[in-house]
């Protein structure tokens, strides 16, 4: 008696909007190498300085929402045990930073981040880390009977939201706060309940106006697709949010290149920057740096103006945004099936890449035919 094998259950693809669509966006072949073969993603430090600074405000965030921590501003002291406890956290990870200054710079960013922006938002969290996930179709499968190399027809996405906030234009504890002006500036502050979606980036914050075609053509403004695609994964299990905030934490312990970049930005009066009024104390500071004086720190109110980005959450942008995604999605795909079809990789997977600082912290350089010439 012949006994017949049991087909092989096929899984649903499941896609992270972290780990696997943003880093294929970043670049195709490193992500191949990244996530299937396990290749640490890069040995750049700024992989250590992202992860570092992000978990410790949020680490910060929980200790004040179990009560273990009073409300910011926190002295010197209970900052470097969070520091000392988040860089062993990360050590056990092989995440690690040989650099002191690079150090120094990120402990200068968590101070800031706990006892500027905390200040702010940790009274207004309700929420967060929060978890979410979605299902969407592959984008040829919404039409009739297209044929295509995957048998599935819908895929799942996972994200996590890094916090919500809640609150009403009475809410006092907005009063003068410049997340309040911020969102008035894009008339998104109304009497009702209202519900924000805030996501965290360790970068400076985009100069969109200066943007190069290639930087366009990558997709540089991803952190706007982002926000507007973490806004529909939360509109799949509550209320949609009426606006998303990325808050650019370098913009709170801004680097000497980027006061330099906004001195220059001060000068030709670039629209897309925020720029300090002219006749402000910080538009007098950045003047003197100019004439190589020692620059002391800009106010807490412009740095802050500086590192909230609001982006206001339509169902109109949701669904650009998830567009997007399906399309990201379906080629990574595509890149799989090509590469099972033909047993190679290097040929198989897109190397969509643009930056040449990616390239150069990249582990996969050394024979990566992509890396010659850039
Ligand atoms: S070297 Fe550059 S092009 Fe090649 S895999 Fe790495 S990031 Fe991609």
């Amino acid at each position: 008696m012949s006994i017949s094998v049991r087909k092989s259950q096929q899984l649903q693809p499941v896609f992270s909007l972290t780990a696997d669509l943003q880093n294929f966006l970043q670049c195709g072949l490193q992500y191949r190498y990244a996530r299937n073969s396990q290749l640490p993603w890069s040995d750049s430090p700024q992989l250590w300085f992202g992860r570092f600074v992000c978990d410790c405000l949020q680490q910060a965030q929980l200790q004040v929402r179990q009560g273990l921590q009073p409300q910011p501003p926190w002295d010197s002291g209970q900052i470097e045990q969070l520091c000392d406890m988040v860089t062993a956290r990360l050590q056990t990870e092989q995440i690690v930073c040989r650099s002191r200054t690079k150090h120094q710079n990120a402990r200068q960013c968590v101070t800031a981040a706990i006892n500027t922006l905390g200040a702010v938002l940790f009274p207004l969290i309700s929420a967060g880390p929060l978890p979410v996930s979605g299902s969407r179709w592959f984008p040829a499968m919404t039409g009739s009977g297209t044929t295509r190399d995957t048998p599935f027809a819908h895929f799942f996405l996972t994200g996590t939201v890094p916090a919500l906030l809640q609150f009403s234009a009475t809410d006092r504890s907005l009063l003068n706060s410049p997340l309040r002006q911020a969102l008035q500036a894009h008339g998104l502050m109304s009497d009702e309940h209202q519900t924000v979606l805030v996501d965290f980036k360790t970068a400076h914050r985009p100069d969109l106006h200066r943007r190069t075609r290639h930087a366009a053509a990558a997709n540089a403004d991803s952190d706007h697709w982002r926000a507007l695609v973490l806004a529909w994964l939360l509109s799949q299990q509550a209320e949609p949010p009426t606006a998303a905030v990325v808050v650019y934490l370098r913009e709170l312990w801004p680097s000497a290149a980027a006061l330099r970049r906004l001195r220059e930005a001060c000068f030709r009066r670039t629209p897309d920057v925020l720029l300090p009024n002219p006749d402000s104390p910080d538009a007098a500071l950045l003047n003197a740096s100019h004439h190589g004086q020692q620059l002391t720190p800009l106010s807490s109110e412009y740095r802050l103006h500086r590192a909230f980005r609001i982006i206001p959450v339509t169902q109109a942008a949701m669904q650009a945004a998830m567009q997007t995604t399906d399309h990201t999605a379906d080629r990574i795909r595509t890149c799989q099936n090509q590469e099972i079809r033909s047993g190679r990789i290097l040929s198989a997977w897109e190397r969509n890449n643009h930056s040449q600082v990616t390239c150069a912290a990249c582990r996969a350089r050394t024979w990566c035919p992509g890396f010659h010439g850039k």
